[in-house]
């Protein structure tokens, strides 16, 4: 019978070896070991036996049971291995693949823009400064020959804040300021963000502005038309651009001019974007008034010089052929990528 042969344990040691894994050894052990199993219940049976031959068989069946344990113990160990083996494999690295690449930013084109007319003064001794974008009356207008009653006020479509108080409609604020710390001679260029009430395709209630000064004692009006041509040119990268002057008014400049340069999409010949002119106004620019130098307590019989402004959006449109302001500010990647 069951107790004398050595059958089951050898029948025991094929199953184990033939487990492809932890259940089905688990399944196993049930089957010998369990509260069921055949060895469990061959030692219930050792009670029928005589003394004698029940000690004999109690051995028997306790090395076949340490031999079983011992078979799943083991089988146990090799499955667990396997186990771990096969997830190291799974998730292997591969340290010599390329990384993934981190997606690197570019300058936005208006502060390419910015920062190319600032290198291009810098390079000529113009000292760069800026100013708050809150700003007070004083700064904003009457320091730059605008009183209360002046009409160039209703022009600027102002962002007040309370009575006094409002978000700078144009750099020439930032003249003012400087001329409060510095005596000439002297060359500045401030550039900055601005504030109007106006939105349209064209006009954005926030726009960059540059604001250029210089004062000496021997500065002319031709010394403005050649820095002014030379800077649009290089700007343009266009040695043969056409520049011309055209007279226009600011309060704090006398005399003031406009500064058209040639088509850039029709060459001269007249299109949409030129209305048909063959120009495109970019700048403007004139004299420092006697009363902003006076007021800023500058000697005017001694001193004099220039100012100039300019939309560096509308510069920056220009430059690269961009027909609609909305896109600097939309931040769409598929735009800004263009610029890198
Ligand atoms: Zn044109």
């Amino acid at each position: 019978m069951f107790l004398q042969s050595m059958a089951p344990v050898a029948t025991a040691a094929r199953e184990i070896a033939a487990a492809a894994d932890l259940n089905t050894l688990e399944q196993i052990r049930l089957q010998w070991l369990g509260k069921k199993g055949a060895l469990t219940q061959a030692m219930q049976q050792l009670g029928q036996l005589s003394p004698e031959a029940r000690r004999e068989a109690g051995q028997l069946l306790n090395e076949r049971k340490l031999e079983v344990q011992l078979l799943l113990q083991e089988r146990k160990e090799q499955l667990e291995r396997a186990v771990i083996q096969a997830r190291l494999q799974q998730e292997r690295l591969d340290v010599t693949l390329p990384g993934r690449r981190v997606a690197g930013g570019s300058t936005h084109p208006i502060r390419q823009t910015l920062e190319w007319i600032e290198h291009y003064f810098s390079r000529l001794g113009f000292e760069t400064s800026d100013g708050p974008e809150i700003e007070d009356d004083y700064h904003n207008f009457s320091a730059l020959n605008i009183p209360e009653d002046h009409p160039a006020r209703a022009m600027h479509d102002t962002f007040y804040l309370d009575a006094r108080r409002l978000l700078r409609t144009q750099t020439s604020t930032v003249q003012i300021r400087f001329l409060e710390m510095h005596q000439p001679p002297l060359r500045m260029i401030a550039t900055g963000r601005v504030y109007r009430r106006d939105s349209d395709v064209t006009h954005t209630p926030m726009f960059h502005q540059v604001e250029g000064l210089l004062l000496d004692e021997h500065a002319s009006f031709a010394d403005l038309r050649g820095l002014l041509a030379d800077f649009l040119q290089e700007f343009f990268a266009k040695p043969d651009l056409p520049v011309r002057f055209r007279p226009s008014y600011f309060p704090f400049t006398e005399p003031s001019a406009e500064i058209d340069i040639g088509c850039l999409i029709c060459g001269g010949s007249g299109c949409r974007v030129c209305k048909q002119t063959g120009w495109l106004e970019v700048l403007g620019c004139g004299m420092v008034h006697p009363v902003v130098l006076a007021g800023a307590g500058i000697d005017g019989e001694r001193f004099g010089g220039f100012a100039f402004g300019m939309g560096v959006e509308r510069l920056t449109m220009l430059r690269y052929g961009v027909n609609d302001l909305r896109l600097f500010f939309e931040n769409d990647l598929r735009f800004l990528k263009q610029f890198s």
